[in-house]
């Protein structure tokens, strides 16, 4: 591993001084995926600050009755949470079906939104990656890429986000705040994540030396229906090949409210806005569901391994929309 620098502020203002915006300067916080990625070679800081006990590790309700969740909390903390349980199932759901519970146990929420792609080529150096090298390639557009996008991909990266929170945070419409040199900001969690373009190397909005503070999550009354499911290649520890947040709320028998979010089809969470759209105000009968679903996946662009996730995804989304409308016809 190359040497670097380790920083300890006493403070989150010292923390960004301390950056400066250098390219060769990282925060550190749970670590659990840049220490990986620093023993492969793939990030080579040559500062680590440390934000251990700068970020807040509480999960506080709003004045609102939403939640302000610290970027410092701990993902197993997270799902473990009563509000988060009661209020919001899929965010407990979506957490628990990503990484160990020894990692879960480390992990904190800014990191997991912050988690950079698993891409095979990106974590291997012997491979060309625009991601880690801009300019180099892409070795997935011809190689291996079962596991890659479906939606919103570009000739320069084909990489999906690997966060499960990400996405049960884009279907809740949750929102990033963020610090910095220039202040603080909030950004919703779908703007979060950017989509790779000719910029791959940039998985987020997050400015150098920005800081992400805490995420915000709107109110949802207990009971409110929401459920994650996520099919991968083995039970356990694995990344979504897709997944599928959803939030469906009945009133007489027809959507009163709705919120869809695919995970593992795109370099963010792909909120399914014309999904919602045809949905809302309808009576969830399976085949009306079924067309909505397919409508919302109709921009997906498969690649030549990969088609099979646009099924995949859509057969999930419908399940989970059927179930809780089930559930909610009693
Ligand atoms: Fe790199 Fe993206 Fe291509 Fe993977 S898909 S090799 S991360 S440029």
């Amino acid at each position: 591993m190359k040497p670097f620098a380790y920083v300890r502020p006493a403070a989150l203002q010292e923390a960004v001084a301390a950056h400066g915006g250098r390219p060769g300067a990282s925060y550190l916080a749970g670590g659990t995926n840049l220490v990986d990625l620093m023993k492969l070679g793939v990030e080579r800081p040559d500062t680590l600050i440390d934000l251990t006990g700068l970020l807040s590790a509480t999960v506080e309700e709003t004045a609102d009755g939403g939640l302000r969740i610290g970027a410092g909390v701990r993902n197993s903390d997270l799902a473990a949470h009563r509000l988060v349980r009661t209020r919001y199932p899929v965010l407990a759901q979506a957490i628990l079906s990503g990484a160990s519970a020894q990692l879960r146990n480390i992990a904190t929420t800014g990191g997991n939104l912050l988690q950079r792609t698993r891409c095979p080529y990106f974590q291997d150096l012997t491979k060309p990656c625009n991601k880690r090298e801009p300019g180099s390639g892409c070795g997935a557009l011809d190689g291996v890429h079962r596991d890659h996008a479906v939606l919103g991909h570009s000739p320069q990266c084909i990489a999906t986000n690997p966060s499960d929170m990400a996405v049960a945070l884009a279907a809740l419409g949750a929102e990033v705040d963020i610090e910095g040199p220039r202040g603080a900001r909030t950004v919703p969690v779908t703007a979060f994540h950017r989509l790779p373009g000719d910029h791959p190397e940039r998985d987020t909005v997050v400015e150098p030396g920005e800081i992400v503070t805490a995420v915000r999550v709107p109110p949802g009354p207990a009971g409110v229906p929401s459920r994650y499911r996520k099919a991968r290649d083995r039970a356990s520890y694995a990344f979504a090949l897709a997944s599928v947040a959803a939030v469906l709320d009945l009133d007489g028998g027809r959507v009163r409210r709705v919120a869809l979010a695919f995970g593992g089809l795109a370099h963010r969470p792909w909120r399914a806005t014309a999904t919602e759209a045809l949905l809302l105000g309808a009576e969830p009968a399976p085949d009306a569901v079924r067309q909505a679903v397919e409508a919302g996946l109709a921009e997906a662009r498969p690649l030549r391994d990969n088609a099979y996730k646009v099924g995949l995804a859509s057969n999930l989304a419908c399940e989970v929309l059927d179930t809780l409308a089930q559930e909610q016809h009693g």
